[in-house]
């Protein structure tokens, strides 16, 4: 019974919204803080005290005062947490260049600095300036588009599976779609090339097996009702052993014979040949195209490196028809999305160029020794926290491209591996989670890791701050 008693006194002496507002009110730090930000975060802890007090089962547990300081402690934790924007930076030291879950691709410098411009003004997003009238919302992109691809014609969507959704519903429509059985793949986030095709109202016809399909098995499958003829770049696995495909050429080969469209799904889709950086060659936009593919897609933001889109380029007659669908209303692309685009294609004028200036290619070019550097950097620089209990090491590690595109290739690279005394490899990984912005570090061999391939100059701060204070 006296547990009782001591539970109802200590619920008594829970403070009033009102009381605890008028304390933080007073507080000149929150003086700009929307009075429902601060009712919300005292209810919180209020509340959770109450449920805690409810639930203390065993009389000993139960201290017999409020602490009032750890409430507004609490509280003023909270008010910060609910200030916080939800979508923040996180340190990408993973190795994983395009990480999906992280973002993906950062956009190079021009890009960034176009954006801020176009998004702080007015801007001639669908005027034509020299007409004064109306204008194309793709023109400011088609040109650049076709100069680099070598395409007739491009436009650009939301993302690459929006693409392909909209090219299929153009182009096949309620006709047959074949496609070779060891290519229907999924990637993350569940798009997988039967829902597409069904979502776009065409009949999938699969043809070949999981690792052979020849040219006579697309021949044998057309009939009166095909509409089109589809290759998928399986971008995040390799079929290997006993295999044959159907190359571009033999495709389009076989399209023209029987006056078919050829479309490819490139997948992640590059301008640059990567084999020249010592790296596997991963089939290039322009290949594509000259293969003769009247139609080819691939993302913005995977290996092109710039913001999500889907781009579009091929033939101008399916182009002209692809603008016409409603659909393209429906996934059109933003303005701040497209000033970001217009600038990243702009630098693969110069491929030397592209392979500085933005990030996502820089990291997967970077050479072994720079990285190693970097790690060297890196360590001296967590070594000026003069703490006995950190045991650094320079290991030699694998980073990946990620964003599903060469998914068997591992690229050198230096990690720097961080044992803490009393501390397990999970335990850091989680304590440099909880760090603020999130550091993202992986786990080998019972050992923390930081791949510095994905580590930028401007993070090596965070991360010597951050084991300062688990440290501390
Ligand atoms: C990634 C990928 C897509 C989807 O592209 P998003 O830009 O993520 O929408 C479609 N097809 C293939 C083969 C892919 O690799």
């Amino acid at each position: 019974m006296k547990q009782m008693n001591n539970q109802e006194m200590l619920l008594r002496k829970l403070p009033g919204v009102d009381r605890i507002l008028e304390r933080i009110q007073e507080e000149q730090e929150y003086t700009g803080t929307p009075k429902s930000v601060l009712v919300d975060a005292i209810r919180f802890v209020i509340e959770k005290k109450r449920s805690d007090i409810l639930q203390t089962r065993t009389f000993d547990d139960v201290t017999d005062d409020i602490n009032i300081d750890q409430l507004l402690s609490d509280i003023r934790q909270k008010i910060a947490m609910i200030m916080k924007p939800n979508l923040r930076r996180t340190v990408n030291a993973t190795g994983v260049v395009v990480h999906t879950n992280l973002g993906r691709s950062l956009l190079a410098k021009k890009a960034i600095e176009q954006v801020i411009e176009i998004a702080s003004n007015y801007s001639n997003l669908e005027f034509d300036i020299e007409k004064g009238q109306r204008g194309l919302r793709y023109s400011s992109v088609e040109d650049i588009l076709c100069e680099i691809s070598g395409a007739e014609s491009g436009m650009v969507v939301n993302n690459n599976a929006a693409a392909v959704l909209l090219c299929l519903e153009t182009m096949a429509k309620g006709k047959e779609v074949i496609v070779s059985r060891g290519e229907l793949v999924e990637i993350g986030g569940s798009f997988r090339i039967p829902d597409v095709m069904a979502k776009s109202g065409c009949i999938l016809k699969e043809v070949g097996t999981t690792n052979r399909t020849h040219p006579r098995d697309y021949e044998e499958a057309i009939n009166e009702n095909t509409g089109l003829l589809l290759k998928v770049h399986t971008s995040n696995y390799t079929i290997t052993g006993f295999t044959a495909d159907v190359s571009l050429p033999e495709m389009e080969k076989i399209g023209k014979k029987h006056s078919l469209p050829v479309m490819e799904d490139l997948g992640s889709g590059t301008f640059i040949d990567f084999s020249r950086y010592g790296l596997t060659r991963e089939p290039t936009v322009q290949d594509s195209v000259r293969a003769g593919m009247d139609i080819v897609t691939f993302s913005g933001d995977k290996l092109l490196g710039g913001p999500q889109a889907g781009i579009i380029v091929g033939k101008k007659e399916i182009i002209g028809k692809i603008r016409k669908n409603p659909l393209t209303r429906a996934l059109r692309i933003d303005k701040l999305t497209l000033a970001a685009l217009e600038s990243t294609l702009r630098l693969y004028r110069d491929p030397k160029n592209a392979a500085r200036c933005i990030p996502t290619l820089r990291m997967i070019t970077e050479p072994y020794e720079q990285v190693h550097q970097k790690a060297d950097r890196l360590v001296r620089n967590i070594e000026e926290l003069h703490d006995s209990r950190l045991v650094l090491n320079i290991k030699k590690i694998s980073s990946k491209t990620g964003g599903g595109a060469l998914p068997l290739l591992d690229i050198p690279s230096a990690g720097v591996g961080i044992r803490i005394q009393d501390m397990t490899a999970d335990g850091i990984e989680k304590a440099m989670r909880a760090n603020d912005p999130a550091i993202i570090g992986r786990i080998e061999e019972d050992l923390y890791i930081l791949d510095l391939r994905t580590i930028q100059d401007d993070e090596f701060s965070i991360i010597v701050n951050a084991l300062k204070n688990i440290l501390a």
